[in-house]
């Protein structure tokens, strides 16, 4: 028998996934695939979708026949970015690791605390150089914590200030 493509989604994670165990449960209509870490089933994948119990940018889903390019290789590569970018231990190909991706601050960077977009900045500390872009930037001041933990970013609409790595997987709030 073929492989079925939900399969090679899967053989494509475990290739990047060396710590990552699988479970398969045959059901009656379909076959399961539980991609776990630690006893913790990070991905469900059936015939129809890959379900994340882990953060994403996306929904915590991917169906696949929402898939428009690619095939089960580019989708296992996808979720591995995925797993990547929420912090886990992924590899491209052996010994080389996928790093988080960067985090950029936009018009569609909602703050972690109020949920509006629109209004996290880049902290800037010191002086500031002549002409800034204040559309992207606020100042911090001069002051410096000793042990680095000055805040990155701030929201001008709630007041929160904290690090780059708190908005990485925010979203609109009523996007669910
Ligand atoms: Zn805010």
């Amino acid at each position: 028998m073929s492989q079925s493509n939900e399969e090679k989604v899967v053989d494509t994670i475990l290739a990047g996934f060396p710590s990552a165990r699988l479970n398969v449960i045959q059901k009656a209509d379909t076959t399961e695939f539980y991609i776990s870490l630690d006893s913790f089933v990070l991905i469900e994948i059936n015939d129809k979708r890959a379900k994340f119990n882990f953060p994403t940018r996306t929904k915590g889903e991917m169906h696949w026949r929402g898939i428009l390019e690619g095939g089960p290789k580019q989708a296992g590569e996808m979720i591995l970015r995925y797993l990547a970018d929420a912090g886990y231990v992924v590899f491209r190909s052996p010994g080389k690791r996928i790093r988080k991706s960067p985090i950029s601050i936009g018009r569609f960077t909602f703050c972690p605390n109020c949920g509006v977009s629109g209004h996290v900045k880049e902290i800037l500390y010191g002086l500031p150089a002549e002409g800034y872009d204040e559309e992207k930037y606020v100042l911090g001041g001069c002051c410096l914590d000793p042990e680095g933990r000055d805040p990155e970013i701030n929201c001008s609409n709630c007041g929160w200030s904290g690090q780059l790595e708190d908005v990485r997987f925010t979203r609109r709030k009523h996007d669910g």
